[in-house]
């Protein structure tokens, strides 16, 4: 378009070389791109969602050819192990899209809901109309998955999409926009505007008919300004603090293993990540000694074995020092891992593991986003509960016991997008769920039904058949006021009264 195209420079984490150059998308080019979507939303919003699945099958038989590729790419962009890239970006990708195949239509049909007898003879609906161009704005730590649902939800809803996925996997951006037009979906239909937090900006105020944004607190806050000038909708998916729960009878093999992956699956990166694992007294020194056990076995690298990547995004090592310090200094222990001051200066960090903290903590309060595992005893059901509870945080949380009363007693008691009882995480791969988070872990769900209807404009309908010359609540009101009286008392004081309500009803009537 005759713009100058800023480089990226694209670095693999893990290994420092370079591997790829991607072109920033121009800034002045943010007015065609919406009036691209928009002129494509005129088709592709007119077809059946069954046509639009069509085309979500192509992508679906793409990626499952190409998976050993994408996973390959997902893996070197971000630095976490190949297993990781295919087990938990692409498979849930492609879940994703099955489930949206199988179930879309029947979500995104007209629902029929009961009329109200005040409504004799009337019909109810619900339609679901798609919104316009939605904005999909993506994260770098599963950049595939976290990409890919809104895109795929908010298409099969009948909208198109701008994706701006991160610009610091551009690799997986790229691969994405790739697979969209191997798929054919229709010019307009799918665009991908690569770059920085600028370009992210500079499309947020291009009036975009719908935000899908996940990232960090501090961006969604942002986002949330300025799509509240123009009212603009938003879904924010943002941070999280997530306690995992041990109870003393729990099995506690089981939850030393679920507590290391939970803390260190994608080098901690996680949104959903254990970030607090609260442990009860009497197992505390057993469970911390398993616990120990499990992290020594973990192997870190990048080759196809490895069960540990490296971090993604080296401002996050920052953090976590930060975080490691403060606790240090206020009198944390180290169990496993390095105190800061002797990290290496690569990107991969110690997985560690930290006692004798609180909740005055950095660490215990603030999202880390890498691997550093605080550890907390507690005594009673109560006192861990307000323990997990006292955060800003609230996406997903952890109960390990085998009392499955005292589960889903405590399950219900967090203040948290999601709960799993024993096991973690992984309410996410279940499509079928809803998907966000309390307090200021965002706003808004997606997967599951609402997954779909976020995109769409829910619009009531209520339709006569046109065949009365007139209705009891119009005009003339003359002489009608006692006899609503009397109806409403009739209905609501005894609604099986159907012979009274029907006498009061025929009155008013014949007063039109
Ligand atoms: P980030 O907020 O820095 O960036 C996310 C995206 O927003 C990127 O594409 C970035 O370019 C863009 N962006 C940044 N500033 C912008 C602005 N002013 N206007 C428009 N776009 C802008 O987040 P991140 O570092 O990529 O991701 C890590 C964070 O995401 C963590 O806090 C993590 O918990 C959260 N996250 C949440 C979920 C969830 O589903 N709830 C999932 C994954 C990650």
């Amino acid at each position: 378009m005759g713009a100058t195209q800023e480089k990226l420079i694209v670095i693999a984490p893990a290994t420092g070389k370079q591997i790829g150059e991607i072109l920033e998308t121009p800034i002045s080019q943010v007015d065609s791109f919406y009036q691209n979507g928009k002129t494509a939303f005129l088709q592709w919003s007119n077809l059946d969602v069954s046509d639009r699945a069509k085309y979500l099958l192509k992508l679906k038989a793409i990626i499952v050819e190409q998976m050993e590729e994408i996973a390959k790419i997902i893996a070197e962009d971000t630095g976490k192990v190949v297993t990781e890239a295919l087990v938990a970006d692409i498979m849930p990708t492609l879940d994703g899209i099955d489930h949206i195949i199988k179930h879309g239509e029947k979500i995104l049909q007209r629902q029929k809901v009961k009329t109200p007898i005040l409504l004799i003879g009337k019909k109810s609906f619900i339609e679901y109309m798609p919104r316009g161009v939605v904005l999909i704005i993506s994260p770098w730590n599963y950049p595939m998955q976290l990409a890919m649902i809104p895109m795929i939800s908010a298409l099969a809803a009948g909208n198109t999409v701008i994706l701006k996925p991160s610009e610091v996997t551009p690799l997986v951006g790229k691969c994405i926009e790739d697979i969209f037009v191997k798929a054919g979906f229709p010019e307009g239909v799918v665009q991908v505007a690569h770059g920085s937090k600028e370009v992210g900006a500079a499309f947020t105020n291009g009036k975009p008919d719908y935000i899908f944004f996940t990232g960090s607190v501090r961006t969604g806050k942002i986002i949330q300004q300025v799509a509240a000038k123009d009212l603009i909708p938003t879904t924010l998916e943002l941070g999280g603090k997530d306690p995992m729960i041990v109870f003393a009878d729990a099995h506690l093999e089981r939850a030393a293993k679920g507590a290391a992956w939970a803390a260190f699956t994608n080098s901690g990166q996680v949104c959903m990540s254990a970030e607090r694992l609260y442990v009860e007294k009497n197992i505390y020194p057993q469970f911390l000694t398993l616990l120990k056990k499990e992290i020594m076995d973990l192997k870190q690298g990048t080759d196809v074995d490895s069960d540990v990547g490296s971090m993604t995004f080296r401002s996050q090592i920052q953090i976590c020092k930060d975080q490691l310090d403060d606790a240090l200094r206020k009198g944390a222990r180290l169990e496993t891992g390095l105190s800061p001051e002797k990290w290496e200066n690569g990107m991969f960090l110690p997985l560690t593991v930290v006692t004798n903290v609180n909740h005055q903590m950095k660490i215990i309060q603030e999202e880390s986003f890498g691997p550093l595992l605080p550890v907390i005893p507690f005594e009673s059901e109560e006192e861990v509960i307000s323990l997990a509870n006292d955060t800003v945080y609230g996406l997903n949380a952890s109960v390990w016991t085998k009392d499955k009363e005292k589960a889903r007693r405590v399950a219900s008691k967090l203040v948290s997008g999601a709960v799993v009882i024993n096991d973690a995480i992984i309410s996410i791969a279940n499509h079928g769920l809803p998907f966000g988070g309390a307090k200021q872990s965002g706003i808004g769900r997606y997967h599951g039904d609402a997954g779909l209807r976020i995109f769409c404009h829910e619009k009531a309908i209520v339709e006569d058949n046109g065949r009365k010359k007139s209705e009891i609540h119009w005009y003339p009101y003359k002489e009608k006021y006692p006899l609503f009286l009397q109806l409403f008392k009739s209905y609501f004081q005894t609604k099986r009264d159907w012979v009274r309500f029907a006498q009061y009803y025929l009155r008013i009537l014949k007063k039109n």
